[in-house]
């Protein structure tokens, strides 16, 4: 299973409308993938979710009301999904400091005004900035909007005025650095 962790190389299913929800929302919501065993794995964006059950590589554990609807499918929509093979875990788990795994552990929120944003609208934000010898640590790299990113410069937070909501820090595991937790996830962490 080791296509897991690999580049997403499922075709895209179709995706009917969620209710009244605009697009945007399917790239904000996260599902949390559990082991075959039930240990808390990693997250990943809803069309990930449902490619992997529709593959048969996962089965959902918890699901929201709301339905996915298309022509050929009608799917709750995944809040919590196994592994339906098991992952072979490394013993230690590679915490290189990753885009990824950053707005993974900030909750997909800028850490300087809190919105919450699509990855693609979230930028990393070195709090020491690089040029002042800021490193690219976990300690160091923040989420950070566009637009705050833009307005820091190449400031610490103290000389531009923006407070960090939260000090960033190195995640044991990826799977549980997420902020916000969705209430469902809380019995799996
Ligand atoms: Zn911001």
């Amino acid at each position: 299973m080791s296509c897991f962790y690999g580049p997403a190389t499922y075709r895209r299913p179709v995706y009917p409308a969620m209710g009244d929800r605009p697009g945007a929302q399917w790239d904000m919501h996260r599902v949390l993938v559990l082991n075959a065993t039930y240990e808390p794995l990693n997250t990943v964006s809803l069309p990930r979710a449902v490619a992997l059950l529709l593959a048969d590589k996962a089965e959902i554990v918890e699901a929201a009301e709301a339905r996915l609807r298309s022509q050929h499918i009608i799917l709750p929509v995944p809040l919590v999904i196994r592994l339906v093979t098991y992952v072979r875990i490394p013993r230690k788990l590679p915490l290189a400091v990753t885009r990824r795994g950053v707005l993974n552990r900030d909750g997909y929120s800028c850490q300087y005004c809190g919105r919450s944003l699509p990855s693609a609208e979230l930028t990393l934000d070195h709090v020491l900035p690089r040029c002042r010898g800021g490193k690219t640590t976990w300690e160091n790299v923040v989420a950070s909007c566009k637009s705050c990113n833009h307005r820091k410069g190449d400031r610490t937070p103290v000389e531009a005025r923006m407070r960090l909501r939260r000090q960033p820090f190195r995640p044991r595991y990826l799977a549980l650095a997420v902020v916000d937790l969705p209430s469902a996830w809380k019995k799996y962490l």
